[in-house]
């Protein structure tokens, strides 16, 4: 071709800082990455998403730096693809495109009151903690003593923790100002966690399980009843994580209530059925016991028993699973939330057997909302091994506005104002130094304007 291939990522999560690491290791064909975020900060979910006393998780974000300190490498925040540029634009100007770009909603419930207000995502509560631009405006009624979180993955975890930690211990972390005050004056008292299916099936990994656990301001309370294994769940049990998990919940059932002024409740083999209200506003949560059984694929599956309970709760969070966002113009499976596609190589349509030449996608919009932050690059190599292929065999279209310069004259026209890394790097110093000021790890920008503002 005489010139690098020219290869634009949309997001610039983990997943998408992995496909250009793998595409910028390439030296047949050589390539140059343009990666494109929607907000003027990269990072994705290391940022808006991971907990912020989690910090240890966030120094992920120093192998994203050398990534984006290649010289074939270029950021331009600020910019949304779908609106600013569309994706026909972006087939001109580069020769391969790939989509990094999450799952940026959230799988509901589909029952009676989800609506009322006080029931909110969990998502949402993640963002507004971790000043995301798109949750500022976000409020949250603490002012309740009683919490119900739906599901029992990582993400509830992190929710749960938040609402039970001593806020003083967040004080350092780069938690959102207005979070942080909100959590210094919560009167939630009881944080209940519910799961669908048994011990031996929670998706909660072993070590936030035991975070929980070790908490000094709160009490994690397990029903030895709920804690015992059944027979459908003996095969489950083998698995080392979910052995893991059941015996640490069984240990923990023997400590009763414990005097801790808050306690987790953690519960399983419960549904939630519906949400009930009194003036439009969450006052509890009305819950089915399930049964367990083996469904003919194996898994163990949940079934109601007709039995019901009724938990008071003043605020709920539904943390049942993320779900991709269509982007206008890129096949979308409505089903699976996630663009449909063969290894990476974006199908025409969810379920069609060609691919859209050019075209990839990579991590959760890629596979669904599963794994850790480090299951992304093994993903992302396989998606940029099938564009190494597609390139050097010409299964591409090649851009018909190859210069570099081309892009940027088209977000100048269109008035976009673009965030280079250099720029970001410049939001960054700021951030540190005002959380340095207030003994923080980082003060954010919660607001694009903000940020706009502060770079000129
Ligand atoms: P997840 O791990 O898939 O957990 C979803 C939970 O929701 C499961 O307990 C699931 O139960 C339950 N659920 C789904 N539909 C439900 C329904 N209709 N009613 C009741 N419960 C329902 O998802 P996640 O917690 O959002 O996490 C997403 C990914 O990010 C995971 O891979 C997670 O490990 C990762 N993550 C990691 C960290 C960390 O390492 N610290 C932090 C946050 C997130 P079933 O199992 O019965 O379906």
């Amino acid at each position: 071709m005489g010139r690098p291939l020219r290869v634009a990522i949309i997001g610039s999560g983990p997943s998408g800082f992995y496909a250009a690491e793998a595409l910028l290791k390439q030296s047949v064909p050589p390539v140059s990455v343009d990666m494109f975020d929607r907000l003027p900060t990269p990072f994705g979910l290391v940022r808006g998403g991971v907990a912020p006393d989690h910090q240890k998780i966030k120094s992920v974000i120093a192998v994203y730096e050398k990534i984006a300190a290649s010289p074939a490498f270029r950021f331009f925040g600020n910019v949304l693809v779908g609106k600013d540029v569309s994706t026909e634009d972006l087939r001109g100007l580069y020769d391969q495109v790939v989509y990094a770009v999450g799952n940026e909603s959230d799988r509901r419930l589909g029952i009676p009151g989800e609506d009322l207000k006080g029931s909110h995502s969990a998502t949402s509560f993640v963002g507004w903690y971790n000043a995301h631009p798109d949750f500022r405006k976000e409020s949250f009624d603490l002012s309740v003593e009683s919490a119900v979180v739906v599901g029992v993955g990582n993400v509830a975890m992190d929710v749960a923790r938040v609402l039970a930690e001593d806020p003083e211990r967040l004080k350092p972390t780069d938690i959102a100002e207005a979070a942080l005050e909100a959590l210094r004056h919560s009167r939630v008292r009881t944080v209940y966690l519910l799961g669908r299916r048994g011990p031996a099936q929670a998706a909660f990994s072993p070590a936030e399980i035991q975070e929980i656990g070790a908490l000094e301001s709160a009490d994690l309370v397990v029903d030895p009843r709920e804690a015992a294994l059944d027979e459908a769940s003996k095969k489950d049990y083998q698995d080392p994580k979910n052995k893991k998990n059941v015996d640490f919940l069984q240990e923990r059932a023997k400590a009763g209530e414990g005097a801790k002024p808050r306690k987790v409740r953690l519960r399983f083999c419960v549904s939630p059925i519906e949400i009930l209200g009194e003036g439009g506003r969450v006052r509890a949560v009305k819950i089915e016991r399930n049964r367990l059984a083996l469904g003919e694929d194996g898994r163990v599956r949940s079934e109601g028993t007709g039995i019901h309970e009724t938990l008071p709760a003043g605020l709920v969070l539904r943390s049942v699973g993320y779900r991709g966002i269509p982007i206008p113009g890129v096949p979308f499976d409505e089903k699976s939330g996630h663009i449909p596609n063969a290894s990476g190589r974006v199908l025409q349509a969810a379920g069609a057997a060609a691919a859209r030449p050019g075209e990839y996608v990579v991590g959760w919009a890629k596979r669904g909302p599963t794994g850790l932050i480090g299951t992304n690059r093994a993903d992302a190599i396989e998606t940029v091994k099938l564009m190494a292929e597609d390139a050097s065999s010409g299964r591409f279209c090649p851009a018909s506005s190859p210069d570099p310069e081309a892009v940027t004259a088209l977000l100048q026209k269109r008035g976009v104002r673009c965030v280079s890394y250099a720029d970001w790097k410049r939001l960054d110093a700021i951030e540190l130094a005002r959380g340095k000021e207030r003994g923080k790890a980082r003060l954010k920008f919660d607001d694009v304007s903000r940020m706009l503002s502060a770079l000129s």
